[in-house]
Formats: structure tokens, sequence, C-alpha cells
């Protein structure tokens, strides 16, 4: 199963990818993980990548592409991976082809996940995120047991300091007029499939796996 998912920053992408990967066994790949993990080991990468992430702002694509040109090459990807946030443009979407078919590879689905623009800010402004596991939560809509703590490690939970108006605005944006042409690019190439992001993680998650499913057995 070789997915990506599509939609906007809030629509819930990361926490689908997650259910989706642990449920098939395969990795759940955020290029957002991947640059803040590097930023907080103060790497060459993370320097490069800083003043981007911070303003909210994509990150170059040679950068971006050159991340996951390492990462499909890596054996776990052959059995099946789920990109989440990657790729953003359209030289990314055709540098991941370009990559899947050098691994001798191809994507399975790309599934946009739809969800209303005023939900949302709502969305990212409540969002934290775990210092040790990366895991998500919603203050309101999906929170932790004890405020502030991972259910699933125990480790700090804290805001992700592009989850300000600002930086949201910006990202809104960016994925507006830099993302939404790949909704085309992939309905194009019969790969796109599309679900609703409202109501409980649980029943999103369903939809997302009848999609897949869906679009895997049209392509048997
Ligand atoms: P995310 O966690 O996916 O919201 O990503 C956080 C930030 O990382 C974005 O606002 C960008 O600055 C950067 N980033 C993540 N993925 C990409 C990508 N595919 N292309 C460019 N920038 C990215």
């Amino acid at each position: 199963m070789h997915i990506v998912l599509l939609g906007a920053q809030g629509s819930g992408k990361g926490t689908q990818a997650e259910i989706l990967a642990k449920k098939h066994g395969i990795p759940h790949i955020s290029t957002g993980d991947i640059l803040r993990a590097a930023m907080k080991a103060g790497t060459p990468l993370g320097a490069k990548a800083k003043a981007y992430v911070d303003r909210g702002e994509l990150v170059p694509d040679e950068v971006v592409i050159g991340i996951v040109r390492e990462r499909v090459a890596e054996p776990d990807c052959r059995k099946g991976f789920i990109f989440d946030g990657f790729p953003r443009t359209t030289p990314q979407a055709d540098a991941l082809a370009q990559a899947l078919t050098d691994q001798g590879l191809a994507l399975d689905a790309v599934v946009l996940i739809e969800v209303a623009r005023d939900i949302l800010m709502d969305r990212m402004t409540g969002r934290r995120v775990c210092r040790s596991c990366g895991a998500t939560y919603h203050v309101t809509l999906n929170p932790s047991k004890q405020a502030g703590v991972c259910d699933a490690c125990g480790g700090e939970l804290y805001q992700r300091a592009d989850d300000n108006p600002e930086s949201i605005r910006t990202r809104l944006e960016a994925y507006d007029q830099q993302t939404t042409p790949l909704i085309e690019y992939y309905r194009q190439r019969g790969l796109l499939a599309e679900v609703d992001g409202l109501g409980p993680i649980e029943s999103v998650a369903a939809r997302l796996e009848a999609a897949v499913k869906a679009k895997e057995s049209k392509a048997r």
C-alpha cells in the first residue's frame, strides 16, 4: 500500500496517517516531522529549513526532494508507506513519481481529506504535540487524559511554534497556491480519492480505509 495523504494543515493527515500506518505495519513518512527532528538536532538540514518553517513558508523543493529520495530507497518502503505533507508542489510530485519508478514502485492512491476552512484554524490553534514521540492531540477535540502529558509515552505536550494565527494564515495560503494544483494532478492520473474529514477520528479512519481499498481493487 503506497499512499499519499493530501489536505490542508489541520485536516487530520498526521493523525490518520499514523492510524493507517500502524494498522498496516508500514512507515508513516512526514516531511514536517523529519524537518522538525533535524531542527531539534541542529543538523545542517535543520539549519537550512528553520527560517522557512518558522515563517510558515515551504522549504525549497530541492531540500525536501533530497530527503524523500533517500527515504523511499530504504528497505521498509518496499512493502508500503503513507506520505503525509509530501508532495506539496508539482515539482515535488514529479520527483516522487521518478523516485518511485527508480525503486520499481508506484503510488496506489492519493487521498484528499476535506475539511472546511473555518474548522481548520480551530484545529490548528488547539493542536498539541508530544515532544518525545510526536503523537498529536487537541485541547478539546482529542485531549490527552492528563493535561500536558502524552497518553502514549508520558512525554511533555507542547504547541508547535508555527501553530500561531499568523503562521497558520501563511501556511494555508501556501497550501492554496502551491499544493491545491496537486488535486487535479492526481485526479488526471486516476489516483485521487476524496474523503470527508469531519467527525470523530475513528469515522474518518474508516472512510479513509474504505477509499484506499476501493482504489486498490480498481487498480487490480
Ligand atoms: P507540516 O508538519 O507538514 O505542517 O510541515 C511543517 C512545515 O515544514 C511546513 O510549514 C513547511 O515549512 C515545512 N515542510 C514540510 N513538508 C514540506 C514539503 N513537502 N515541502 C516544503 N516544505 C515542507
